[in-house]
């Protein structure tokens, strides 16, 4: 079974940038998933050469959360998982309360719930 850690760097002067990652099958290196990239520089400097970008998640459409979104997709061609309701540049896999997302590769699932939180209405996050 792999280990699944969770880490994160920070943004600005008040904001986090979540990283979940899997060792993978050969060891050789670490896949991540990124969580609201909210500035690409931050993620490139904590990404070495031993880490694989597999996937951008993001919660909301604030740009503390998406400012960093295109140069990422840019430079490592990473599918963006959002909800399917959002504003959100570049999602390429809209996602919706009770779906769940797969990633084989990692060993991981994740269980989708909408919660509205600052931004605005149920669903439009
Ligand atoms: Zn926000």
């Amino acid at each position: 079974m792999k280990k699944t850690s969770v880490s994160y760097v920070s943004e600005f002067n008040d904001n986090y940038i979540w990283l979940v990652h899997v060792l993978s099958k050969n060891k050789a290196e670490l896949e991540i998933i990124i969580v609201d990239p909210g500035d690409a520089s931050t993620v490139i400097r904590a990404i070495q050469e031993q880490i694989q970008p597999k996937a951008i998640f993001v919660i909301h459409h604030h740009c503390d959360h998406t400012a960093g979104i295109n140069r990422l997709v840019d430079k490592f061609q990473l599918p963006v998982y959002a909800s399917i309701n959002s504003i959100i540049p570049k999602v390429s896999h809209p996602i919706s309360h009770g779906q769940t997302i797969t990633f084989e590769s990692m060993g991981l699932s994740f269980q989708i719930l909408s919660v509205p939180g600052h931004a605005q209405k149920r669903g439009d996050n």
